[in-house]
């Protein structure tokens, strides 16, 4: 058995190489895609120093309290306003550019407006009080966004702000997607006796989705070698290929011996809980290129953990993304145990679902591999080392599903 963060580190940098090929697209086109290069700004964002208040700008050293001042200009935002003239104010409102010789904005709250239209005010302003500095969020030149970052919609509301169009990003992955299993229908059809619903197809197409990749499922597979060779090849096309069952080593299980037809087969045994055998390798196209393949359990909850925690930064890092963004490692915590764990597994770690409210976490009863209600029903994976007993109280590692899908 190899251990997982052995077989991270084996299969991971695997998918530095080939980088895939980059496309422009308009900022409508941009959510969730993975940038190509880094951007950088070609304007200081704010472009002008710029009133944060609605109030009146003025010249710190002309102002006396008492005194009265007239207002010799109105500057709204989008104008563009003159010189303050000597012994003047300026009205201002929130945005608007200063005038050329302000150099502090008093709020509109600490000034009295008398009946002849001039104003008075009541204390001394500071210098740079309520000025927005020209380039204080970003300044011209400056890296506004990394190269293999995924976009969201603050990162693309960003682009916009430095008013960017398009942006170079990289394909999006094809993904190919196959369930095998003679005993699984598909929801909507009657079930005979000895099926069951197929449900791994759903989680991983939903979680491919939700990271942009363009999803290409072959559905239910029977268990025969022919039919799980065909498959197969109808998906090389793609760059990754991920199968359910069939990778253990019963006679219905058909998966490794048609991917060591069709392509290239490395297996482990991953000394994990749930989700141990692990089916990797590629699928041979007939033009010389090749597909990836992962072949993960059937069992619903093995093969959304080992999607998670193997499959998905695997793809992230194909698609460019950069390591520290996709390693969950670097977000598991310590949370407070509100259970006990005494018979741990002594030759294989765990994945416990667990719901942690406030630092403390509680197990979800049924930890069976088959059970999809524990996923529902918890907010992460505790990670517990092999034979490591847990007594309420404890600190335990844990990672969360929403860290997970970054
Ligand atoms: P296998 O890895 O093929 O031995 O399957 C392990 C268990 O997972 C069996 O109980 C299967 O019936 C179940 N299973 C396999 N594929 C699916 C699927 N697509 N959806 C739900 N359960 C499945
Ligand atoms: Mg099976």
């Amino acid at each position: 058995m190899i251990d997982l963060n052995d077989l991270l580190g084996q299969v991971w940098p695997m998918a530095a190489q080939p980088a895939i090929p980059t496309e422009s697209v308009g900022l409508n086109q941009a959510l969730g895609r993975v940038l190509a290069q880094d951007v950088r700004s070609t304007l200081n964002v704010p472009q002008h120093d710029n009133s944060g208040m609605d109030g009146y700008a003025v010249r710190c050293a002309d102002i006396q309290p008492s005194r009265r001042f007239q207002v010799s200009q109105r500057v709204p935002a989008g104008a563009s306003p003159q010189a303050l003239q000597p012994d003047t104010v300026a009205r201002i409102f929130t945005g608007a550019p200063i005038p050329p010789g302000a150099d502090s904005v008093v709020m509109q709250e600490e000034v009295v407006v008398n009946e002849d239209g001039s104003v008075t005010f009541s204390a001394s302003p500071k210098s740079g009080q309520w000025i927005r500095r020209a380039g204080e969020d970003i300044s011209c030149g400056q890296v506004v966004l990394s190269q293999g970052t995924r976009l969201d919609a603050i990162h693309v509301g960003l682009l916009a702000s430095i008013g960017v169009p398009t942006v170079s990003v990289n394909r999006r992955l094809k993904v190919g997607v196959m369930v095998t299993g003679s005993e699984l229908q598909s929801p909507g059809k009657l079930l005979q006796p000895g099926q069951i619903y197929n449900s791994n197809e759903y989680v991983w197409c939903g979680l491919l989705e939700a990271m942009h990749a363009d999803v290409r499922s072959v559905g239910i597979v029977p268990d025969n070698f022919e039919a799980t060779c065909a498959a197969l090849e109808s998906l090389a096309d793609c760059d990754a290929v991920i199968s359910s069952g069939g990778v253990s080593v019963g006679e219905e299980d058909h998966v490794k011996p048609a991917i060591e037809k069709v392509g290239q087969l490395r297996s482990w045994k991953v000394a994990m809980k749930p989700g141990k055998p692990i089916a990797f390798g590629h699928i041979n196209r007939q033009d010389g290129g090749q597909s990836w393949f992962f072949g993960l359990p059937g069992n619903p909850v093995s093969s959304a953990v080992a999607f998670q925690l193997i499959v998905k930064p695997f793809l992230s890092l194909l698609e460019g993304q950069g390591l520290a963004e996709v390693d969950w490692r670097l977000r598991v915590r310590k949370v407070q145990a509100a259970f006990s764990w005494p018979s741990p597994d002594s030759r294989r770690e765990e994945f416990l679902r667990a719901d942690v409210q406030s630092d403390k976490a509680t197990l979800f009863k049924n930890q069976s591999s088959g059970v999809l209600t524990s996923l529902a029903r918890s907010s992460g994976l505790i990670r517990l080392a092999k034979g490591q007993v847990v007594h309420p109280g404890d600190w335990v590692e844990y990672v969360s599903y929403q860290d997970l899908m970054q």
